[in-house]
């Protein structure tokens, strides 16, 4: 079988080119005589990896210079924990938007370290909106976000009104897939294997006004939990062993996406490919979308039939034809097309086109 349509939400699809790159100096890196996974992250040629993968990413998401980069590991899940523990030192309040079953976990987290309050929240309707008034204190540490709904399948349109509050934004399912003013935001951080990389890294992006203050910091917050732990004069990131791989993966993943015209040329393929599906989704008589027309995510796409037997029936024959992992997660059910950026425009024309003979055949 050759390469598939894969619309897993995560790990995900990875450019083609950059897997055959990975590929072709897997077993000697730069002339090294040895692969990335080999060598000492305190080498050279690491230490540019790491260098440059961080310096490609300032560039794409025109990073100011006043916020750390750091890649760090343990995942997005980790940083429910080390958000509190980083910025609740002095403060203890923190506010938390719910908006789906990661701001969930991150409000559960959250809850062991400070006086969390729920700002607003969609879970009565199923997260299938995200709220547009909230209920912030003027007095809290941070508010707290999850910018993409990575199971239902929203995302905010804008940003909310803290009154001055810093924003924490888990962009794990969406970062890089358009254009973000990151100046609104106090941290922004992300698990790489959506739309960066392979599992391993986790990006956090911080103001430094934030992590140099000692005082933000919670007493009981572990050394390797402590962003300011990887922030050092002679490279971010390399306090203990990075997670080498992904980071390295990352930075071809940045190369590339600087090669095709960065994030204002990725949002706009990724609009276009959105819109084919969500086009298809209005007009079909047997598809729909579960999700407020407005909230819409252009990452992960929820759609049903309404009937479970044609929805097993439909990710059983979608696969069979190439497009695979389309089940909706669990906790949902139906279907999911999670379509991050090394998806193809040419993939979500070939779902479209099978969803459409399977709505012919099956009337
Ligand atoms: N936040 C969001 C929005 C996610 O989609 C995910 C993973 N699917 C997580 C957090 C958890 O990430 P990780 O598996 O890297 O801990």
């Amino acid at each position: 079988m050759g390469r598939v349509y894969n619309f897993s939400a995560g790990p995900s699809m990875l450019p083609l080119e950059v897997l055959q790159q990975a590929q072709a100096e897997l077993t000697d890196f730069n002339g090294t005589g040895m692969s990335i996974t080999e060598m000492s992250h305190r080498s050279k040629a690491y230490m540019e990896v790491n260098a440059e993968a961080e310096s490609l990413l300032r560039e794409l998401m025109e990073i100011p210079d006043s916020y750390h980069v750091i890649f760090v590991q343990g995942g997005a899940s980790q940083q429910f924990a080390a958000v509190p523990l980083n910025l609740l030192g002095k403060n203890n309040k923190a506010d938390y938007i719910a908006t789906g079953n990661f701001a969930a976990k991150a409000i559960e987290e959250a809850q062991r370290y400070g006086d969390i309050h729920i700002a607003a929240s969609s879970k009565a309707e199923k997260y299938t909106y995200v709220p547009k008034t909230f209920n912030f204190r003027k007095d809290a540490a941070y508010v707290h976000m999850t910018d993409n709904n990575t199971i239902f399948g929203t995302k905010f349109t804008s940003v909310p009104d803290t009154g001055g509050v810093e924003i924490v934004n888990d962009m794990s399912s969406n970062i890089l897939s358009e254009v973000m003013d990151v100046s609104k935001y106090g941290v922004i951080y992300a698990g790489a294997q959506k739309n960066i990389a392979p599992a391993g890294a986790t990006i956090v992006i911080a103001k430094k006004s934030l992590v140099d203050n000692p005082e933000n910091v919670m007493a009981a917050c572990p050394t390797m939990l402590k962003w300011s732990t990887q922030v050092a004069s002679d490279g971010n990131s390399l306090y203990n062993t990075p997670p080498c791989f992904s980071v390295y993966m990352a930075m071809l993943v940045f190369r590339y996406l600087k090669k095709i015209g960065g994030v204002p040329a990725m949002q706009k393929l990724n609009y276009e490919k959105a819109n084919i599906l969500y086009d298809y989704l209005d007009e079909s008589k047997m598809f729909s979308s579960p999700v407020a027309k407005e909230d819409r995510s252009i990452m992960n796409i929820p759609f049903v039939t309404g009937n479970d037997e044609l929805n097993a029936k439909f990710i059983k024959e979608a696969a069979q034809n190439g497009l695979v992992t389309l089940a909706g997660h669990k906790i949902v059910g139906g279907m999911r097309a999670s379509i991050y950026n090394a998806m193809p425009v040419e993939g979500v024309k070939a779902l479209v086109e099978f969803m459409k003979k399977f709505e012919l055949a099956n009337k």
